[in-house]
């Protein structure tokens, strides 16, 4: 491709609303355009880069065994219906009517679509397994787009679905797609981490995430300085909390605690760990249909909630704070809230226990009256609480599998692999005859990758203060020839001889034959992160041309009759 007859339109400015270098460079390097909130055009670069990434993924999903499709991106709301999600969904479902008044939704997601494919096809356990995929567009009404193609709300997925006569089969596909994905990630030059994950209002019993490692990510995720164990914060586990302080001693009493509301000033007027007393977070829970209730979550003091694993819990669908004027409506006493009588004061349906308080001893609680604590507080005591893991694993915590310590580190989400079950086929009636000539739903997992987001994860691990660098698999060329001069016929005509033997050799290579000044092609090698530039300026006079790295900006004399094979080499 000649630089001169290229659509690559740079720009000097970075949109006002870039917080990341990816979205500031992928938009100054032309390589996209914003038409609307969340919403982009792919210029030539772009669909170059975004082609690079389908062709990995492609070839890595073909080898593995799953099929390529392309499903409607319109969907009829009746399947929605069907599965219940047409409700669920939120409003990052997007739905609308047509001409005859009929509802659709432009799918986020083609859980409902190819169960209704398969339904109609596969009839025999003879049929299975079978796994289906596509790369196209997904639509998702998205509360906050930002950050370029991070969060847009049309974006492009790879979305693949597997039906399996029984769950031994849908784990060797699970495990078959998670050694696929990391191909797939490692052949992108990408340093990523592929983490337990949490598995939503779905269940089911396993669900991974693969993380792109970036300070830039929205995700947080602990990982083990010992072990392999990595999760997201979501879903992340730890040995069981101690501390070197012993249980206060006390027998079960009411105590006046004047203006104590706060977890430390507990702590410090009774002069005891915060292990040892209770923390109440109260949260306003929102569930299918809008309705809404207080929910209550007791933890250790020293622990705080993680609102992922309380959702699911509950099976809520969002946890909004509470005010304090909402408690106290409610009956209740801030600051003094604890679990005696709660269920009789307030009504609740949900009053839960972190997991690590089971059987706890020595506890100090709020005692739902003003000014007041019990303590010598032994949950074993009480009959019927519901525990569930519910506290935030922390930096420092135990790691669950062995004797490390868990710290964080931020990553982009850019695949998640899910075993479904019959989640949908169920509800959606998608049965085939098993061996023993019964009817059975068909046992199904799913699997996504970001193919547009990860564009953007690519540059946020690869990039530097210049511009974009982009890993050898992923760059829209792999050389540009700058030709310094395109007024002087010799370096004309040697970089025209190169860029036809370099195309000849299957390298795909950029001539930038512009008639602009040296310093600014340089600055557009730098801004677009292509991975080399032969640089043909008055050195040749000598017989001598220029090799950069871009990764590294390193500049080195090639002799001009070497370069040829200096470059296959590379
Ligand atoms: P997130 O937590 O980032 O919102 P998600 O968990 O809702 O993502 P999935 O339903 O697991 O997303 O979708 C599969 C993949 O699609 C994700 O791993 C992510 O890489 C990509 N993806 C999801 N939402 C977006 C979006 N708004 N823009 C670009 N890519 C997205
Ligand atoms: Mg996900």
């Amino acid at each position: 491709m000649r630089f001169s007859a290229f659509f690559a339109p740079t720009l000097k400015e970075a949109p006002k609303d870039a917080t990341l270098k990816s979205h500031e460079y992928l938009i100054r390097g032309g390589y996209i355009q914003q038409v609307g909130s969340g919403i982009y055009n792919f210029l030539p670069l772009g669909k170059r880069v975004m082609d690079k990434i389908r062709q990995v993924v492609k070839e890595e999903m073909d080898q593995a065994g799953a099929q390529e499709v392309m499903l409607g991106f319109v969907t009829p709301a009746e399947l929605w219906r069907n599965s219940g999600r047409f409700e669920k969904y939120g409003k990052e479902l997007l739905r609308f009517k047509d001409r005859k008044e009929n509802d659709f939704v432009l799918g986020p997601t083609h859980e409902e679509m190819v169960v209704e494919l398969a339904k109609g096809y596969v009839k025999s356990y003879k049929q299975l397994p079978l796994h289906l995929y596509q790369i196209h567009l997904k639509f998702r009404d998205e509360i906050r787009p930002r950050f370029g193609l991070m969060r847009g709300r049309e974006f492009v997925m790879k979305d693949g679905y597997s039906f399996h006569a029984n769950e031994a089969d849908l784990i060797r596909e699970f495990e078959l797609m998670e050694a696929t994905y990391k191909r797939i990630f490692t052949r992108l030059g990408l340093d990523f981490r592929v983490v337990e994950a949490d598995s939503g209002a779905i269940g089911g019993s396993g669900s991974k995430e693969f993380m792109v490692l970036a300070q830039s990510g929205e995700d947080t995720i602990a990982v083990c300085d010992s072990c392999e164990y990595a999760a997201n914060i979501e879903a992340a586990k730890r040995r069981a909390k101690k501390v070197d302080s012993p249980a206060p001693i006390a027998s079960f009493s009411k105590f006046k605690t004047p203006e104590v509301k706060s977890i430390e000033a507990l702590a410090e007027f009774f002069r005891v760990d915060p292990f040892y007393t209770l923390k109440a977070v109260v949260k306003k829970a929102f569930f299918d249909g809008g309705k809404s209730e207080l929910a209550f979550f007791f933890l250790r003091g020293c622990d705080s909630l993680q609102e992922t694993k309380a959702c699911n819990a509950i099976g809520a669908n969002e946890l909004l704070d509470v005010s304090e004027e909402e408690l106290i409506k409610a009956g209740l006493e801030p600051g003094f809230i604890g679990p005696y009588a709660l269920k009789n004061l307030t009504g609740a349906n949900h009053i839960l226990f972190d997991l690590e308080l089971k059987d706890a001893q020595g506890l100090i609680a709020g005692a739902n009256e003003r000014d007041h604590h019990f303590v010598g507080v032994n949950l074993g005591e009480f009959e019927g609480l519901i525990y569930k893991d519910l506290a935030e694993v922390g930096e420092g915590d135990g790691c669950p599998l062995c004797e490390g310590r868990l710290t964080y580190k931020k990553g982009i989400e850019v695949g998640h692999i899910f075993q479904l079950g019959t989640r949908y086929s169920e509800p959606l009636g998608a049965n085939f005859l098993n061996p023993e000539g019964k009817s059975q739903p068909l046992v199904m997992g799913c699997y996504g990758i970001g193919v547009s987001r990860l564009l953007a994860a690519v540059i946020e691990q690869h990039h530097d203060e210049k511009g974009c660098i982009w890993t050898k698999s992923t760059a829209p060329f792999d050389l540009v020839i700058v030709v310094s001069n395109v007024k002087d016929p010799s370096q004309k005509a040697y970089a025209e001889n190169l860029y036809n033997a370099l195309q000849k050799e299957g390298i795909e290579v950029l001539l930038d034959d512009r008639d602009e000044r040296y310093g600014s092609k340089m600055a557009d090698f730098e801004l677009l992160g292509i991975p080399y530039a032969v640089i043909v300026g008055k050195g040749l006079i000598e017989g001598q041309v220029e090799l950069v790295n871009r990764a590294n900006l390193q500049k080195g004399i090639v002799l001009a009759d070497d370069i040829l094979g200096r470059i296959l080499e590379l």
